[in-house]
C-alpha cells in the first residue's frame, strides 16, 4: 500500500506492506528460490503479459518488493505525484552503487565525483570503472565553478556522483546546485543518501535522478544485515538501466535480509529523531572539550556546511568526526571506551566509534588522506540510541585517560 498523503512516520510503517491470505498481520518471509505455476494456461498468459507472476527470486520476490516499495515511498515524499519513482533492493550498498554507475555510464562515458568518497566507492570509481572504458575525474567538494568547467571540458559526462554528508569528514554538498549544473550539461545526478536517510534528506525532491543507500546502516538500523538500494525517478527508463542489472550481475539480497531490513525501516523516523537529538548533545560536548582539536558536525553553527545542511536537510544526522590531535591520543581514547564499540559501520542503535586512517580509509594513500582532512588524530563516531548521558560519560572518561 502506498498512500502519498500519509506522513513519513505512517508511510514507514504502512507503505509496501502486504497481508497474506492466512490472515497473518505481518507479511511473511518468502524464503523460496522458485515459484510454481498452477498450470500451462497461466504460463501462457504470463508469457503474453496478461498476468504478472514471480518466477525466480533473482528476478523478483514479494518480500524484496515490499521493502523496495516502502523505501520508494519514503524517498518520494515532497515530489509531485506525476514523478514515477522506482526502487530495487540489492545485496549490499556496493551492489546498488555499482549497478547505478554501470547503468548510467558505458564505455566512452565519463563520471565526475567529489574528491573523498566511501572507500569502496572510491576504488570502484578510480580503479574498476576505468578498466571497462568509463573515465572518471574528481572535483573537490563539487565546487560549482569547477564542476561547470569540468562538465564543459568533458561533454561525454553522463553521471555526477556525490555523497552528502560525506564520509568521514562530514563535508556538505549542495544537491540542488549540483543538479542544476549537471542537468544543464545532460548528466544525471546520483546521491549516496546513506548518512542522511530519507527521513533527513530527500535528494529526488531536490532534483536528483538516483538515490543509493547502504541499507546496512540506518535503514536496517540494528546491525544485522548487509544490504543496498537504488531509488530512481523515471521508473521506466532508469529502472531499465539500473534495476534490471540485478538480474544480470546477481547482487540479490535474501528474503530474510529484506524482511529484517523492512522491520528496521518501520522505526526509522522515530530512530532518526533520537539519533539527531543525542548527536546534537554529543557534538556540543566534544566541541567544548579541551582535548578535542576540532569537531565536525553539520549541526554546529561553525561547520562550513551548516547553512547548506540546514537548507537541504530536516536534521543534521548522528555522524560526528573529531580530531584528537595525534594517533597516540586517538588510540588512547579508543582503547578507553567502555560503552561505545570500536567498530566500522554506522547507523546502528548502539554507538560505534572508529579511526578512519587505520580502519575505513586505511587503503587511501596518506597524501590523499591528509588532503581530504583524514588526519591521524581523527575519530569518527556514529551516535547511538543509548541515554545520551551514558554516551557522554563514556566519552568523558576515555578522554580523561
Ligand atoms: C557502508 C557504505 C557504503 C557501502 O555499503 P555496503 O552495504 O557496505 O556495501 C556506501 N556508501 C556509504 C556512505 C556507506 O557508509
Amino acid at each position: 500500500m502506498t498512500n502519498k498523503r500519509l506522513a513519513m512516520e505512517s508511510q514507514a510503517i504502512h507503505a509496501g506492506e502486504f497481508h497474506d491470505p492466512s490472515g497473518a498481520h505481518i507479511a511473511p518471509i518468502h524464503q523460496t528460490s522458485t515459484f510454481s505455476f498452477p498450470d500451462m494456461d497461466t504460463v501462457a498468459r504470463w508469457g503474453a503479459g496478461e498476468v504478472e507472476a514471480d518466477i525466480y527470486t533473482r528476478v523478483g520476490n514479494p518480500t524484496r518488493r515490499a521493502l523496495a516499495a516502502k523505501l520508494a515511498a519514503l524517498e518520494s515524499i515532497g515530489l509531485d505525484g506525476s514523478v514515477d519513482v522506482g526502487a530495487e533492493i540489492f545485496s549490499s550498498g556496493m551492489a546498488a552503487i555499482a549497478a547505478s554507475l554501470m547503468g548510467l555510464a558505458r564505455a566512452g562515458d565519463h563520471v565526475i565525483t567529489q574528491n573523498v568518497l566511501y572507500g569502496s566507492t572510491d576504488h570502484l570509481v578510480s580503479d574498476v570503472l576505468p578498466e571497462y572504458g568509463v573515465t572518471t575525474s574528481r572535483v573537490p567538494g563539487l565546487d560549482p565553478d569547477r564542476l561547470e568547467q569540468e562538465l564543459a571540458t568533458r561533454p561525454e559526462t553522463t553521471a555526477v556522483f556525490l555523497e552528502t554528508p560525506a564520509n568521514p569528514t562530514m563535508r556538505i554538498i549542495d544537491i540542488a546546485t549540483t543538479v542544476a549544473i549537471a542537468h544543464e550539461h545532460g548528466a544525471k545526478v546520483v546521491v549516496d543518501n546513506t548518512f542522511a536517510t530519507p527521513v533527513l534528506q530527500r535528494p529526488l525532491s531536490l532534483g536528483a535522478d538516483v538515490v543509493v543507500h547502504s541499507t546496512t546502516k540506518y535503514i536496517n538500523g540494528h546491525g544485522t544485515v548487509i544490504g543496498g538500494a537504488a531509488v530512481y525517478r523515471d521508473a521506466a527508463e532508469l529502472g531499465d538501466r539500473i534495476a534490471r542489472l540485478i538480474k544480470f550481475t546477481g547482487g540479490v539480497p535474501s528474503s530474510f535480509d529484506c524482511w529484517l531490513t523492512n522491520l528496521g525501516l518501520k522505526t526509522l523516523p522515530l530512530r532518526m529523531e533520537r539519533h539527531c537529538a543525542n548527536a546534537t548533545e554529543v557534538a556540543a560536548f566534544l566541541a567544548d572539550h579541551e582535548k578535542v582539536v576540532a569537531a565536525h558536525y553539520p549541526g554546529l553553527v561553525d561547520h562550513p556546511g551548516h547553512e547548506v545542511a540546514a537548507k537541504q536537510m530536516d536534521g543534521f544526522g548522528a555522524m560526528i568526526a573529531f580530531d584528537l590531535g595525534s594517533y597516540a591520543a586517538a588510540a588512547r581514547f579508543l582503547d578507553g571506551l567502555e560503552l561505545c564499540a570500536l567498530a566500522v559501520s554506522l547507523g546502528n542503535i548502539d554507538s560505534l566509534v572508529e579511526h578512519p586512517a587505520s580502519m575505513t580509509h586505511r587503503v587511501v594513500p596518506p597524501e590523499q588522506r591528509q588532503a581530504a582532512g583524514i588526519t591521524d588524530g581523527l575519530v569518527r563516531m556514529s551516535v547511538g540510541l543509548e541515554a545520551v548521558g551514558d554516551i557522554i560519560d563514556d566519552l568523558e572518561q576515555a578522554l580523561a585517560l
